[in-house]
């Protein structure tokens, strides 16, 4: 195959680019933004799932260096008490523990290795349009200029225009029922949250997540249920207006949240939580994929969106590593990542609209309580999944039902 073209340079783009060179494709990256270096703000937590394929990229060490490991998870309920404590992920080796990190420092070191490894990576490329012939497939950036290949990777994120162009019927992201307010502080005095530590909290009248890092600054999020975030509120909205929104929805309960909050300056903002269905078409023709969010984009009730991602990245190099021509890959690919992905959609759903304040049972429920809220099943790290993750052992390309 003489090239491949990567539409995204962020956590799904990033990573593909990094297995499909690992596999020995010519590969180039496209991203839409220039590089700034922009923080987004938010922060999010990479699973074990997660550090387990970037280590067969290669890439587990330099992403093992930023943020800080988390290896335990408490559960309190709405008056503090705690309803369930316990390890969480792969903690027993450094490189598969979870870690708590800056989303935009995630996207910012796997391009750092992208440009290491020589891979190149033209930033300021928005994507346009896709045109796929028998022979070729081309994509045309918002600048008027334009770039052939054999193969098209819609890495583009939720909004992808790529999942457009694939398939102009296709649903736009959707609202998952909540607002997400993220925020950082040191002014909260931990009440000896150890630093390796998740405390989710299911609150009345949100679920809660926070953690203290081991330079005492307090991360965290706040999932509220309710009518979505006008387009107005997210772009008028300053910090301290957002911290008066959300405190009174916090409280009535005896848990240190609102205190947290309330410690809270500047560095607090709010999203509206999208997802999209299952059931999206991902390839077409025989030239353009679709990976990561592009695809498969849950609500981030799971904390799974970004392990997905990178999940996508190495099978889809497998496959067209192992395959029996492009078209053959992209089947093999859909069907080992469909049911996982649409999995952690479904699951992440739900938990979203359980934790509305009307539907949490937050002292009867006695379910164990999931990772990140979390969900169980797209986190357990099985053979099946090390064999399908695994650099070294062949993808199964036949038929057969696919792992879940
Ligand atoms: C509130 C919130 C909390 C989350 N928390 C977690 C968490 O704790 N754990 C976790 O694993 N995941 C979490 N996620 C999900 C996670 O951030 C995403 O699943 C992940 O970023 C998906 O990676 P991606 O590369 O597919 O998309 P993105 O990271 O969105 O990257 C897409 C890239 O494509 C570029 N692009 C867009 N359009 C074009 C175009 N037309 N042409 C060229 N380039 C384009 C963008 O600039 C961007 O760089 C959360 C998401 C949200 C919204």
């Amino acid at each position: 195959m003489a090239g491949i073209m990567v539409i995204g340079g962020g956590i799904a783009g990033t990573a593909a680019a990094l297995a499909l060179h690992k596999a020995g494709f010519e590969v180039t990256v496209y991203e839409a933004h220039p590089r700034t270096g922009e923080d987004i703000g938010a922060f999010l937590t990479l699973a074990s799932n997660g550090m387990r394929a970037l280590a067969q990229l290669d890439a587990a060490e330099p992403i093992a260096e930023l943020g800080f490991p988390v290896t335990r998870m408490s559960v309190l309920d709405e008056a503090g008490a705690q309803l369930a404590a316990m390890p969480l992920g792969e903690h027993d080796h450094p490189l598969t523990r979870y870690r708590c990190l800056r989303r935009a420092e995630l996207g910012a070191a796997l391009q750092r290795e992208v440009e290491r490894r020589g891979i190149p990576i033209r930033h300021g490329a928005r994507l346009a349009a896709v045109t796929e012939s028998a022979t070729e497939v081309t994509a045309t950036f918002a600048d008027g200029s334009s770039a052939t290949g054999d193969l098209l990777v819609g890495a583009d994120g939720l909004h992808s225009a790529v999942r457009s162009q694939l398939d102009p019927a296709a649903s736009a992201p959707a609202y998952a029922g909540q607002s997400v307010f993220y925020g950082y502080t040191t002014d909260y005095p931990p009440r000896g949250e150890a630093p390796d530590r998740i405390t989710m909290v299911r609150g009345s009248g949100a679920a809660f997540g926070y953690l203290v890092s081991p330079a005492g600054e307090t991360f965290w999020f706040a999932r509220v249920p309710g009518a979505p975030l006008t387009a107005r509120e997210l772009t008028g909205t300053t910090p301290a207006q957002w911290r008066d929104r959300l405190l009174p929805v916090l409280r009535p309960d005896r848990t240190p949240t609102a205190e947290i909050v309330a410690a809270t300056g500047d560095r607090l903002m709010a999203t509206n939580a999208l997802h999209l269905s299952p059931g999206a078409r991902w390839h077409g023709g025989g030239r353009t994929v679709l990976i990561g969010d592009a695809a498969h984009a849950a609500s981030p009730a799971t904390g799974q969106g970004a392990s997905m991602a990178l999940e996508d990245a190495v099978v889809l190099a497998k496959a067209l590593r192992d395959a029996d021509g492009t078209a053959a890959a992209l089947e093999c690919y859909e069907r080992h990542r469909r049911p996982r992905a649409e999995q952690n959609m479904t699951v992440s759903a739900q938990l979203t609209a359980s934790r509305s304040p009307e539907r949490a049972t937050p002292s009867g429920d006695d379910a164990p309580p999931p990772a990140r809220d979390s969900a169980r099943p797209a986190q357990r790290v099985d053979e099946e999944l090390l064999r399908l993750l695994d650099w070294e052992t062949e993808l199964p390309v036949g038929g057969g039902p696919a792992p879940q």
